[in-house]
C-alpha cells in the first residue's frame, strides 16, 4: 500500500524511512472548487460583465484554479494507484499543481495592482517581486527534488519527507499580498477593503486550520474565497431583475468595448416621461413589455436603464444583420402594446457613430434629441441631430464654466430687454429683461437653445442672478440719467424657487445695486404641481414685502387653473401671444379672450398682452381690457444698454 501525501509532503503514513504520515486527502474539496468555478462562469456568461483588464486577470485566475484542482485530483489518484509508470507523472502533476497555485497568487498581486491603480514604479516593483517569488519557489522545489533533498518517491511509491518549500512560498506570498493591500488600503472604499481583508483572513485561517488538522483536501478551496469576493465586489453588475436591465455605467462600458473592437451597433431608446422622475418607476405591465422586448426581437441585446422611466436597448449589428427589419417589427409590436397602457412615450432609434462612441455620449445624445421631439413619436437620429448635439455640448461646457465662475459681470451672459407700453400713462415705462448668450464659437444664442439645458443641469439660478444684476445696474444708470422707468421684469424659472437661498440671493443683488425693490418684477409661469404652488406662494409673499411685483407669464399656453392663479398674489397677468392670435381668428375666440381679460381686470389684476405685432393686434388688445402692450410692433428685444436710446427716441 503506497503512502499518500499532498504536494507539500506534509502528510505521511509509516514509510520506509520510518516517518509518520497519514492519508486524509479526499477529492471533495477539489471537486467543489471545479464546481464553484463553473458556477461563476455560468453567472458571468448570463450577466453583463465589464471586460476590463482586471476582469481578464480574474478570468485567468478562474482557469488556473480549475486546472489546479483537476491536477491535484490526478496527482492523488496516481499516488494511491501507484505503479512504476506513474512516477514521472506524479512528479510532474505535483509541480504543476504548485505552479498553478503560485500562479494564482501572482495573479492576485497583478489584480490588486490593477484595481487600485498603483503607480507605475510601485506596480513594476510588486510585479517583479511576485514574478521572482513565483519562479524562485518552484525552481528551488524542483532543484531540491532533483538533488534528492526535497520531495521524493521511494521505490514502492511512498513519499519521502521533504522540507516545506511550498509552505514557505505560501507564507511569503501571503505577506506580500497583505503588505500590498495595506499599502493601497486608502485607495478603495473602506467597506470594500474590509470585504477583501475579511475574505483573506478566512482563507488563511482555513489554510492553517487544515494544516493543524493534518488535512490537505481544502488547500485549493482556500484560493476560491478571494475569487468569490472579486466576483461579488468588482465584477457583478446587478440586473434589475424585473426589468432585465443594467445601469448607465454598464452602457458606457459596453460602448467603450464595442468601440475599441470597431463593432457597430444599433440602439433603441424608450422614454416614458411620466415615470422618469425621482421616486417613480415603470409600472409592472410596462416593465413586463420591456423585459420581453429586450430578449425577443434581437439576438444578444443588452438593456440599460438610464433613468427611472428611460431604457436603452443596445444591439450588435454583427449578430443582427437584419436589424432594420427587426427594428420595424419591434416598433410595430410596441405600437400595439401602447394601445393598452396609453402612456405618452418618446422613442429614439440610432446607429453607432464613431464620434459619439469615442466620447461615449449616447445617453446625452438621446436626451438632447428627446428634448425637442414630440411625444408619441419615433425619431431616427440624423447627422443634423449630431450637429445640434455638438452645439449643445459646447453651450453646456460654457454654461458650466459660467456657473463655476459665478461672475455677475460675466460678458457671455447678455441682458436684452423689450420695452413695454403702459396704456394708462401712454409711455414705455416698463420693460422685460430677456437673456441671450454670446459665445465664441456660436455667436448669439437664444433662450430656446440654452434655457432648457441650464434648467436641466441646475445652472439656471446663476444665470438669473447675472441678468438680475445687469438689469439692476441698468435701472440704476437710467434713474441717474433721469429716465422715468417704473420697473423692469426678470424671468425666473419655478425650479429656482425651490432653493432655500432664493429670496436671499435676489434681495442681496438688488440691495448691492442700491435699487429699490419697487423697480423690479419677477415673471413666473404656472406650474400644475401642488408642491410648486406652495413654494411659489411662500416666495412671492416674502419678496413682495420688499416691494417686488409678480407677473404671471404665458397665460393661456397651458391648462390654467384659475382657482390657483387667484390664490397667488400676482400683479400682472401676461396673456401669451397665442391668445392675441386666437382673438384674431373669429369672434367667438375674441369673446373668450376678452371675457378672461375682463375678469382679471375686474379683480384688480393688470392685463398685459404679449406679441403685439400689428396695428390690428394693438386695436383688438386695447378693446380687451389691456393695461400693457408688448411686442415687435413697438420694439424687438434690444441690448439693455440701448434702452435709453429707445426711450429718448420715443419719448
Ligand atoms: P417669454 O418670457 O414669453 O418672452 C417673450 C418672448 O417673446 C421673447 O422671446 C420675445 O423676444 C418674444 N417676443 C416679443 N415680442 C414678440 C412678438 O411680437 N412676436 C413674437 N412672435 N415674439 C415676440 P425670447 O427672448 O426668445 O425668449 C424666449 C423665452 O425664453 C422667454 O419667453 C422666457 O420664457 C425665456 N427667457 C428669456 N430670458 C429669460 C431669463 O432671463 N430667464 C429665464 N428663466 N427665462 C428666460
Ligand atoms: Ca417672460
Ligand atoms: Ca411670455
Amino acid at each position: 500500500m503506497p503512502v499518500i501525501s499532498d504536494p507539500e509532503g506534509r502528510l505521511f503514513r509509516m514509510n520506509r524511512v520510518s516517518q509518520i504520515s497519514f492519508d486524509n486527502y479526499t477529492p471533495a474539496g477539489d471537486v467543489a472548487v471545479v464546481a464553484i468555478c463553473l458556477v461563476m462562469v455560468i453567472l458571468l456568461l448570463t450577466s453583463y460583465v465589464s471586460r476590463t483588464r482586471s476582469f481578464r486577470i480574474f478570468a485567468n485566475i478562474l482557469v488556473s484554479l480549475v486546472i489546479a484542482a483537476l491536477v491535484n485530483i490526478v496527482y492523488h489518484a496516481l499516488l494511491s494507484n501507484y505503479t512504476l509508470g506513474f512516477r514521472l507523472w506524479i512528479y510532474i502533476t505535483r509541480v504543476l499543481y504548485e505552479a498553478m497555485l503560485y500562479g494564482v497568487f501572482f495573479l492576485f498581486a497583478l489584480y490588486s495592482i490593477e484595481i487600485t491603480g498603483l503607480e507605475r514604479r510601485q506596480a513594476r516593483f510588486v510585479s517583479v517581486l511576485s514574478t521572482l517569488l513565483f519562479i524562485g519557489v518552484i525552481a528551488i522545489d524542483i532543484i531540491r527534488t532533483l538533488a534528492g533533498t526535497g520531495f521524493r518517491l521511494a521505490e514502492d511509491g511512498s513519499v519521502l519527507r521533504s522540507t516545506n518549500v511550498y509552505l514557505i512560498g505560501y507564507g511569503l506570498f501571503v505577506i506580500l499580498l497583505a503588505a500590498l493591500l495595506y499599502r493601497v488600503h486608502d485607495r478603495l472604499f473602506r467597506r470594500v477593503m474590509y470585504g477583501v481583508y475579511g475574505t483573506m483572513a478566512v482563507s488563511v485561517l482555513l489554510r492553517f486550520g487544515q494544516l493543524a488538522l493534518g488535512s490537505s483536501s481544502l488547500t485549493t478551496m482556500t484560493f476560491v474565497f478571494p475569487v468569490i469576493a472579486m466576483l461579488y465586489i468588482f465584477h457583478s453588475v446587478p440586473y434589475n431583475i424585473t426589468l432585465g436591465s443594467v445601469d448607465v455605467h454598464a452602457m458606457e462600458d459596453m460602448v467603450r468595448q464595442m468601440h475599441s473592437r470597431g463593432a457597430d451597433f444599433v440602439f433603441l431608446s424608450l422614454l416614458i416621461p411620466e415615470f422618469d422622475q425621482e421616486g417613480k418607476e415603470l409600472p409592472a405591465e410596462i416593465r413586463a413589455v420591456v423585459r420581453r422586448y429586450s430578449a425577443d426581437f434581437f439576438k444578444g441585446a443588452f438593456l440599460f436603464q438610464i433613468g427611472n422611466g428611460h431604457v436603452v436597448l443596445v444591439v450588435s449589428k454583427h449578430r443582427n444583420p437584419d436589424f432594420e427589419e427587426r427594428i420595424q417589427r419591434i416598433l410595430a409590436s410596441f405600437w400595439k402594446e401602447y394601445q393598452h397602457f396609453q402612456k405618452p412615450f418618446k422613442i429614439v432609434v440610432g446607429e453607432s457613430i464613431d464620434e459619439i462612441s469615442r466620447k461615449n455620449e449616447y445617453a446625452s445624445l438621446i436626451r438632447s434629441v428627446e428634448r425637442i421631439m414630440d411625444e408619441n413619436t419615433v425619431h431616427r437620429i440624423t447627422p443634423e441631430d449630431i450637429d445640434c448635439f455638438n452645439r449643445e455640448e459646447y453651450i453646456l461646457r460654457e454654461l458650466t464654466d459660467i456657473c463655476h465662475r459665478r461672475d455677475l459681470e460675466d460678458p457671455r451672459v447678455l441682458a436684452y430687454c423689450q420695452p413695454v407700453f403702459n396704456l394708462k400713462t401712454g409711455r414705455f415705462d416698463t420693460a422685460e429683461a430677456l437673456m441671450r448668450l454670446r459665445l465664441e464659437e456660436t455667436g448669439l444664442v437664444f433662450p430656446d437653445q440654452f434655457i432648457p439645458i441650464a434648467e436641466s443641469h441646475g445652472f439656471i439660478h446663476i444665470l438669473t442672478e447675472i441678468i438680475l444684476h445687469k438689469t439692476c445696474s441698468a435701472i440704476r444708470r437710467l434713474s441717474d440719467e433721469g429716465f422715468a422707468i417704473s420697473r423692469i421684469s426678470v424671468n425666473v424659472s419655478v425650479l429656482e424657487l425651490k432653493d432655500e437661498s432664493f429670496c436671499g440671493d435676489i434681495s442681496r443683488i438688488i440691495e448691492s445695486n442700491r435699487v429699490p425693490g419697487e423697480k423690479l418684477a419677477i415673471e413666473l409661469t404656472e406650474s400644475n404641481s401642488e408642491a410648486d404652488f406652495m413654494i411659489m406662494q411662500a416666495k412671492i409673499q416674502e419678496l413682495r414685502a420688499k416691494g417686488l411685483q409678480f407677473y404671471l407669464d404665458d397665460f393661456g399656453t397651458g391648462y390654467s387653473n384659475m382657482e390657483r392663479i387667484m390664490e397667488l398674489p400676482f400683479d400682472i397677468i401676461k396673456f401669451d401671444r397665442s391668445m392675441v392670435m386666437a382673438s384674431a381668428e373669429d369672434e367667438r375666440s375674441e369673446k373668450i379672450v376678452e371675457n378672461l381679460a375682463h375678469m382679471f381686470a375686474d379683480m384688480e389684476y393688470s392685463v398685459l398682452y404679449e406679441g403685439v405685432e400689428t396695428d390690428h393686434d394693438e386695436q383688438r388688445c386695447r378693446g380687451m381690457s389691456a393695461s400693457y402692450l408688448q411686442g415687435y410692433k413697438y420694439s424687438r428685444p434690444i441690448p439693455i444698454e440701448r434702452l435709453r436710446d429707445f426711450l429718448s427716441k420715443v419719448g
